[in-house]
């Protein structure tokens, strides 16, 4: 068996880490010159194909899956956005679109909306109560119109552009409303902490 090692970001679980070696084709024909190689992921035992022509080119598969969410954002909402980049991935723009909405009405929900209510007037009741901002509730809206495009069978095609945007826009937005606050709150925890030392 080849010593060779590969240390990549695995593309089922998205951990930097050594794969194990199991199979190895030097000077492969499929294209002249290449290697290929077979291995595994010790952390999650998903199996990973790679091949290098050169010494620089190394492509794997199954192709990458998107990062993960950052863990500040709660989980419930955290699921559905990560789908939402999952389906993007797969090129799957319409489910991308859904979930995408989806991950925003829990953020309502999260963030004291009647449960139950229409996404409109749940993005209306966050405004109102000063929680949202009027530019968060135009990022919002977006990507209601976009989400309902793609949930309702006699509106238009979601497109990647359009998929691709309602991500942007909610990556940003769970930013504001969930990461920024909650890195603000660590930084003063740790200030006080120390101020606090004789
Ligand atoms: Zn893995």
């Amino acid at each position: 068996m080849s010593t060779r090692k590969f240390q990549i970001k695995c593309p089922h679980c998205t951990l930097h880490i050594q794969l194990v070696n199991l199979y190895e084709w030097l000077n492969s024909p499929y294209p002249a010159g290449s290697k290929w190689n077979m291995s595994y992921c010790p952390n999650c035992r998903g199996p990973v194909i790679i091949r290098q022509s050169g010494t620089k080119t190394i492509q794997y598969y199954p192709l990458s899956l998107p990062e993960k969410s950052d863990k500040r954002i709660p989980e419930k909402i955290r699921r559905d956005f990560d789908e939402a980049k999952q389906c993007f991935s797969i090129e799957a723009y319409r489910a991308s679109a859904t979930m995408t909405r989806r991950a925003l009405q829990n953020t309502c929900i999260d963030k004291g909306a009647t449960k139950g209510a229409k996404l409109l007037k749940q993005i209306n009741e966050l405004a109102l109560k000063g929680i949202i901002t009027s530019d968060i509730k135009e990022w919002a809206t977006v990507t209601r119109w976009i989400g309902n495009d793609a949930a309702h069978p006699d509106s238009p095609e979601v497109d990647v552009e359009e998929a691709e945007s309602i991500i942007a826009l909610t990556e940003q937005l769970l930013s504001v409303i969930f990461i920024a606050p909650a890195i603000a709150e660590e930084r003063k925890k740790i200030r006080n902490a120390k101020t606090k030392t004789p």
